[in-house]
């Protein structure tokens, strides 16, 4: 029995496995965000490459990897799959628990592998920068690596408590290039008007977006990039359930129970959509999203048409959400706290096929903790949700008796998040509440979409 079955490197999939034409039901269509009616693609060119607008409605199934993007990719890919066997054993439980691990990459995430095709698809089409935003400084430092391979500028707008809070993340953006600006700033009306309100302001993924967004509009050689979410996103992020597929296989396993972290939906998508393409061939298994009690987007969202950012700059789309303005509580998992969810992933859940669960941040760190002791590996805030999840389930089938397999993500290492353990052991983490009120009010604000 195998600790870690490693792929070699021609074992990159050559091809992403878009889920669109496998959905239960057509996409809603995505709304212009001035004049509530359905964008066209060109309304999205002063934001993206044609190529990623392609890709968010592709019909196609299986979408070629470019050779550039491979290559790139095999710096750290295939990630390895491992067999939790000390974790299985300190657990007592008969379920076999499997992670793939995305820690690998140079920015200590699965980020990296949406980062690295966008930058490609950019740096063909003749963008020369990109603006985009970050809240704990993930996506921000998978991005700036992704521009320095491919010559491009990158503009990184950071939450600004993160920004004071996680310096080491952005000297990983200025060591790959990038320019880091504490968010809101006065370089955009969108930040004006947040700092015209309140000086002292955080900021918030939203504010951010809307302050990225409005960059790239007011530059012809800029464009957008984000970096969970949109459908592309998930189709890049698909190469890691591809992987696991196949490594699963070589282990002789299948999984009853596939599971995910979900902020925006990316990692998360990326392991479960090639899964959910065999549940969709009569495969029976279980697909689990954990994200937190105090940001529950998908288990106490309203699956409606929402804006992706504060200001309302950025465009429309039907999907589970907690409100645009709705601000969550400080949570260490900094990549869990978007108010939307991705579309696909949304629609999968409304349907049935994905289980929603919201766990708190106290059982989330005991669950880190408890894995990093076995298993070895500190995982980022983020990614102990999925793992409570499995041990939660791995406890279920102990107790039921139940020889279960179950398969996780572990979407990063908790390297540049040391300071959250800190707090933890110090005992300054709190559970927070399920924020109803809150997102009561910011679920009145929704936008009027009528779509006939
Ligand atoms: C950003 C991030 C997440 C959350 O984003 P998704 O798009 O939902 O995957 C989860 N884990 C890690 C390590 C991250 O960096």
């Amino acid at each position: 029995m195998k600790t870690k079955i490693n792929l070699p490197d021609d074992r990159i999939p050559k091809q992403w496995y878009n889920i669109i034409p496998d959905m239960p039901a057509p996409l809603a269509p995505v709304i212009h965000p001035g004049s509530l009616e359905p964008v066209s693609p060109n309304d999205l060119l002063p934001l993206f490459p044609p190529q990623l607008i392609e890709q968010e409605v592709s019909s196609k199934r299986w979408i070629d990897i470019p050779d550039e993007v491979r290559e790139i990719l095999s710096l750290w890919r295939p990630s390895p799959l491992f067999r939790a066997k000390r974790l299985e054993k300190e657990l007592k439980t008969p379920a076999k628990i499997y992670y793939k691990y995305e820690g690998v990459s140079p920015a200590g995430s699965h980020k990296p592998n949406t980062a690295v095709p966008q930058a490609y698809y950019n740096k063909i089409y003749g963008t020369k920068r990109i603006a985009s935003e970050t809240g704990a400084g993930q996506w921000g430092s998978s991005i700036a690596l992704a521009c320095q391979f491919f010559g491009l500028e990158c503009t990184v707008y950071m939450v600004k408590i993160s920004f004071v809070q996680k310096p080491y993340r952005k000297s990983m953006m200025q060591l790959w290039g990038a320019e880091v600006v504490p968010s809101p700033s006065n370089r955009t009306k969108a930040g004006q008007a947040i700092l015209d309100k309140d000086p002292e302001s955080h900021g918030s993924l939203g504010i951010a977006i809307s302050e990225a967004v409005e960059d790239a509009y007011s530059r012809e050689d800029t464009r957008y990039s984000l970096g969970s979410v949109l459908n592309h996103v998930c189709l890049h992020q698909t190469i890691i359930g591809l992987e696991a597929k196949e490594q699963m296989q070589i282990a002789g396993a299948y999984p009853d129970i596939v599971i995910g972290c979900h902020g925006g939906g990316s990692n998360f998508a990326g392991l479960a959509f090639p899964f959910v393409s065999d549940m969709a061939n009569g495969k029976a298994m279980r697909i689990i999203a954990a994200e937190p009690v105090s940001c529950p987007t998908l288990s106490k969202g309203a699956y409606e048409f929402d804006y992706g950012d504060t200001a309302k700059m950025a465009p429309i789309a039907r999907m589970y959400t907690l409100g645009h303005d709705f601000m969550p509580p400080g949570i260490h998992a900094g990549g869990l706290r978007y108010h939307g969810a991705a579309p696909l992933v949304s629609q999968l859940v409304q349907a049935g096929i994905v289980e929603a669960k919201a766990l708190g941040q106290l059982e989330c760190f005991e669950a880190a903790i408890q894995f990093s002791r076995s298993e070895g590996i500190i995982p980022a805030p983020e990614s102990s949700h999925a793992i409570r999840a499995a041990i939660d389930e791995a406890i279920l089938a102990r107790e039921e008796g139940q020889e279960k397999t179950i398969l996780f993500n572990l979407s990063g290492h908790g390297h540049v998040d040391m300071a959250a353990y800190d707090a933890f052991f110090a005992g300054e983490l709190n559970n927070y509440e399920y924020p109803e009120d809150a997102i009561k009010s910011s679920l009145s604000r929704l936008p009027n979409v009528k779509i006939s």
